[in-house]
């Protein structure tokens, strides 16, 4: 009744073939993120060494499962937040809402016609 070792190839995958696309939709997250959890909405808990928000990349689909590693399926999250999509009593619903928030994120985003900021 054991699962049998052999079933960690989606790791390998990752790391081997992907590697490098994996960094751009992390950074890419992370940008989007502007710092801030893209769950819970609150500030990166700590500033890191690099100066950088602390925030954790979040799978919104396993890569395990089908999910890719774009924009759509990956949320820069907090580390409570993070741990809340695992051992959260309510980790799908959770989880099914920061689906819904980045899809809007990524719609708004796509939909300002231009770099009004700078
Ligand atoms: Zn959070």
């Amino acid at each position: 009744m054991t699962a049998p070792p052999a079933l960690r190839r989606d790791s390998a995958i990752a790391e081997g073939k992907s590697r490098s696309r994996n960094d751009d939709v992390r950074a890419y997250a992370f940008a989007r993120s502007k710092g801030n959890c893209e769950a819970c909405e609150e500030p990166a808990p700590f500033i890191t060494q690099n100066d950088q928000p602390y925030l954790e990349i979040h799978h919104l689909q396993r890569v395990s499962s089908g999910g890719m590693d774009s924009p759509k399926n990956v949320a820069a999250i907090c580390p409570n937040c993070h741990r809340r999509t695992e051992y959260g009593a309510d980790a799908d619903e959770f989880n099914a809402s920061i689906v819904k928030k980045i899809a809007n994120k990524e719609m708004s985003l796509k939909c300002e016609p231009g770099t009004n900021a700078q």
